[in-house]
């Protein structure tokens, strides 16, 4: 019986007054009663366009079948023949970008909810404790993955399902990456992630934390140790500056820091002795998911105002739209068409923003809007806290102290787009330290191509 509504099924949102004080998660998983109507809006399409909008490739005509017959357990296995994290990807991945923006039914109303139906069966599962069958073990073969965010977690993932030893070191006293330290709590619970992680450790896979490779240990010193291969997944964590006047102003920072303070330090809590400031009045300089949960994350710590300053339009804000929606109605105010050219302030401490008014001038290559300053004409907008966020970039580490891999001059490694494979024999590379700044599922993609490369790559030299 199929459902004919042209919309989403509605989804529960926490309510409003509760997202100013807290971190709780936005949006509520589907119920089941909702799950399975929104699965009966599916037209089973035979050429599964929705699926070409995947990187990953998820069957998604098959899983959403499962779902509407109320079998969970095989819905899920079908998501995982492709995706090690499905409540990770249906949280965070921008979907009207992907899979929803080529589903058929979104040409005459809402596409199929298919991430928020990956997030139900996912969510379903691991309260389950349900997992995936681990193979025998492959005698005394062990892997070094490099970086613990979705592409490492997916490669241990995957090689620990083979039945490889796996090890993770990670930099950070914590694991998951940008998952961890920069997406906020109330896109992605941090309940979500431990239980991802749990079930990682319990196929095997060991994580070791506060091991920064290039100091701690060299890549020489993994193999050493007697790793057969090694996967770099180090991220883009380095934050981009605008070389602006008065940046090194006692209440300008970046998103990164802003975001790392309160997700993995709790500064916002009193019992964790993190320093961070309460700022009343924030101006966030971006448009994309990092401004936006920068914004989203002042407004949880009580600043009266919050304003997302971006050079170009609404239209060409490469933030997800739902976040866009959210932080609306969170009450953060949308400044479009300006941009910074200096921060002010008095005795050192910031007190404002001088920005330029910039018209649009045609289109890039990429579609996105040209931007120029109209002249002479400047806004100031009064901020005790700036937060930048205009990209991320790789960190000089390891270009510096692994001489045998090869680096662009962005510092990011040269990888094979295909293989993974790095300059040096039996270390891979994926993820974000490979192409900069891009998405979670793009960085678990590599990594799994990067564990199926090194299975194939150690069983033929078994
Ligand atoms: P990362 O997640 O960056 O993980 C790299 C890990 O390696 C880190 O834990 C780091 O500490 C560790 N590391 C670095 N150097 C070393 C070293 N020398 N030794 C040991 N460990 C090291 N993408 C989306 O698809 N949807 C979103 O909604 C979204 N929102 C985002 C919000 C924020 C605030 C940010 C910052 C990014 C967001 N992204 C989003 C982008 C996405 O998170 C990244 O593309 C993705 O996390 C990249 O994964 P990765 O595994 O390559 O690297
Ligand atoms: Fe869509 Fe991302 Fe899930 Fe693929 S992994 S089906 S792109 S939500
Ligand atoms: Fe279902 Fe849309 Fe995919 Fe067709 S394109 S199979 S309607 S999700």
């Amino acid at each position: 019986m199929i459902n004919k509504s042209k919309f989403k099924e509605p989804i529960q949102l926490l309510g409003k007054e509760e997202r100013r004080t807290g971190f709780k998660e936005v949006e509520f998983t589907l119920t089941d009663e909702n799950a399975v109507k929104e699965s009966l809006r599916c037209l089973n399409c035979k050429s599964s366009p929705c699926a070409k909008g995947c990187p990953v490739g998820i069957d998604i005509p098959k899983f959403i079948k499962c779902v509407s017959q109320g079998l969970i357990s095989e819905a899920y296995d079908v998501i995982c023949k492709s995706n090690f994290l499905p409540s990770i990807c249906g949280r965070v991945c921008s979907q009207e970008k992907q899979c929803e923006a080529r589903c058929v039914k979104g040409k005459i109303g809402d596409p199929v909810a298919i991430g928020r139906l990956e997030k139900y069966v996912a969510d379903k599962m691991i309260y389950c404790f349900q997992k995936r069958e681990v193979k025998t073990l492959k005698e005394s073969k062990k892997i070094a993955v490099i970086g613990s965010g979705p592409s490492g977690l997916t490669c241990a993932g995957e090689l620990g399902h083979k039945g490889y030893k796996v090890d993770v070191f990670e930099a950070l006293h914590t694991p998951g990456g940008v998952l961890a330290y920069g997406i906020p709590a109330f896109r992605l619970p941090r309940s979500v992630l431990e239980s991802e992680i749990k079930g990682l450790k319990e196929i095997g896979v060991r994580i070791f934390t506060n091991m920064v490779i290039g100091k701690t240990l060299s890549i020489d010193d993994l193999f050493n140790k007697g790793y057969n291969a090694v996967y770099i997944a180090t991220g883009a964590g380095l934050p981009k500056f605008m070389e602006l006047p008065g940046e090194g102003l006692a209440g300008v920072c970046s998103a990164n820091e802003f975001l790392t303070r309160i997700n993995l330090m709790k500064a916002y809590d009193p019992k964790f002795d993190t320093p961070i400031k309460f700022p009343k009045k924030v101006v966030v300089v971006g448009g994309g998911n990092v401004a936006i949960d920068a914004a989203r994350s002042a407004v949880r710590l009580g600043a009266e105002k919050v304003s997302v300053i971006y050079r170009r339009g609404e239209s060409d804000m490469p933030a997800r739209k739902e976040e866009i929606f959210h932080a609306r109605e969170e009450g953060v105010e949308f400044v479009f068409f300006k941009t910074p050219i200096e921060f002010f302030g008095e005795n050192g401490i910031l007190k404002g923003v001088k920005c330029a008014c910039m018209k649009q001038e045609g289109k890039d290559n990429l579609g996105r809007s040209i931007v120029i300053p109209i002249s002479e004409e400047k806004i100031y907008l009064e901020a005790d806290m700036a937060i930048i966020s205009v990209g991320n970039k790789v960190n000089r580490l390891l270009c510096e102290s692994e001489t045998d891999l090869s680096f662009d001059k962005n510092n990011r490694i040269i990888a094979d787009k295909i293989t993974t494979r790095t300059s040096r024999k039996y270390v891979y590379a994926g993820g974000d330290a490979v192409t900069g700044a891009a998405t979670v599922i793009l960085a678990m993609e590599a990594g799994k191509r990067a564990a199926n490369q090194i299975d194939k790559d150690l069983s033929s030299n078994a």
